[in-house]
């Protein structure tokens, strides 16, 4: 039984899967239009956590997540670095995947980008339109939020709340300050596609809908992101699936909403703004990949993490002594629903308290059935691309072991190769030759 804390009941309940041959899930994905610091990261790793999870306890997953390629900031910064916004956004989606990949993040399984949805986008306002959901007005089309009866059930925000805490000027087209754009004009010297409502571009709320929609299908089982998402994106998105379903079941949409904790710095959320980021490039000069992701699954994935340099340091260390513990165990990494780390796991991920029984699996490790533990442990903590979490010294020093392995068994010296193998097995690295080549793996 796996139970999961669901942001719409605010309860932690029993995941029932809508169908349990074939579950779906979908986070939103990053903007890339700059560097990604290491609390975005939280996000794709809780995203890939709970992925991992469901796919060891069910056949089929498929686990969706978008990029945004076209928005206010992408071509603003496009304009900057005098680019094209796509060769901005391909900039940037390289290096998010480069760093996803050395922290362990797995590939979602889809990864739709929204410049390739922008005619299902169109179609989607226009039934909104005709729904009575939204309105134009100059070559905006917004949605109405009055018109949605449940608006805000996510975030627990009425729209009256909202309205006295608005601070911004309410634009003069708005009928309520809360109704967001779904299609806004671009001007000439700006990307954007032809519509109904002339030459613009769609509103990043919409999107999400658009993209999950046509991807998975409605309902499907769990919808995510970063806390910061819940009001008004995700408010926002549900309105929309609503209005295009004519519904005021937030469910038509997704069954669960899952959101992770921020990442503070010293008591205080990081941000851009704050000028106090983190960046993965900066903290792989003193730590690895690996470390990183203990570091960041130290903390249960719904609370903030106070992350510091002690923090990294405690977890570098934690993973060191796992890793000399575990290195002498060649089991691979599989999830075991039965194990204490696996049953930890599938409450509601519960991975400090899975990494608290992997700590005292080395101080006693007879209580447990070690091999189910270690197996289950790498599965969550050791992540997907563990050869790319290796630093570039130890991934050298393979490459070159290998070399003079194939070398000494070119020339007949079989005790030199078997040596270097050992060698290899020693640092958890297991070789296979095929056709005349050697291919390497971390057990
Ligand atoms: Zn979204």
């Amino acid at each position: 039984m796996f139970s999961i804390f669901n942001t719409l009941t605010t309860k932690k309940a029993e995941f029932i899967p809508i169908n349990k041959e074939d579950i779906r899930i979908y986070f939103c994905g990053p903007t890339v239009y700059n560097e990604l610091h290491i609390g975005n990261y939280r996000a794709a790793l809780v995203a890939d956590l709970l992925s991992k999870t469901l796919k060891g306890i069910y056949p089929k997953v498929t686990f969706v997540s978008n990029i945004t390629d076209i928005d206010d900031k992408i071509i603003k910064e496009a304009s900057k670095q005098s680019c094209s916004i796509n060769e901005l956004t391909q900039k940037y989606y390289k290096k998010f995947m480069n760093d996803a990949d050395i922290l362990g993040i797995s590939k979602p399984d889809l990864q739709p980008f929204a410049t390739d949805y922008v005619d299902e986008m169109i179609d989607y306002i226009q039934t909104l339109l005709k729904n009575n959901s939204a309105y134009e007005i100059s070559g905006n089309v917004l949605f109405e939020v009055n018109k949605f009866s449940n608006y805000g059930c996510l975030s627990g925000r009425c729209i009256e709340e909202q309205d006295s805490g608005a601070r911004v000027k309410i634009e003069d087209y708005k009928k309520n300050p809360n109704d967001f754009t779904l299609w806004k004009p671009s001007l000439a010297n700006e990307p954007g596609w032809e519509s109904p409502w002339g030459y613009g571009r769609p509103g990043w709320h919409l999107e999400c809908s658009v993209m999950s929609e046509s991807v998975l299908g409605v309902p499907f089982d769990i919808h995510g992101g970063g806390n910061d998402l819940k009001f008004p994106h995700h408010d926002n998105e549900i309105a929309q699936t609503c209005g295009f379903h004519n519904s005021s079941d937030p469910t038509c949409f997704a069954k669960y909403w899952v959101h992770n904790g921020f990442l503070n710095l010293a008591n205080e959320k990081m941000s851009k703004s704050l000028g106090n980021v983190v960046y993965i490039d900066d903290l792989l000069k003193e730590f690895k990949g690996n470390e990183i992701r203990l570091a960041l699954l130290s903390t249960h994935y719904r609370q903030p993490i106070p992350w510091s340099l002690n923090l990294l340091k405690q977890a570098a260390s934690v993973a060191r002594k796992i890793s000399r513990f575990t290195s002498s165990h060649t089991t691979k990494s599989k999830f075991f629903p039965g194990s204490n780390i696996g049953k930890a796991i599938l409450d509601d991920l519960n991975t400090p308290k899975a990494l608290a029984i992997m700590q005292s699996l080395i101080t006693n490790p007879k209580k447990f059935d070690i091999n189910q533990e270690i197996s289950t442990f790498r599965y969550i903590f050791e992540g997907s691309k563990q050869d790319l979490s290796l630093s570039k010294e130890d991934q050298d020093k393979i490459n070159q072991l290998i070399k003079l392995r194939l070398k000494a068994r070119e020339n007949g010296d079989y005790q030199t190769a078997d040596k270097i193998r050992d060698e290899l097995n020693k640092m958890n690295v297991s070789i296979k030759d095929k056709n005349g080549k050697t291919e390497w793996e971390i057990l």
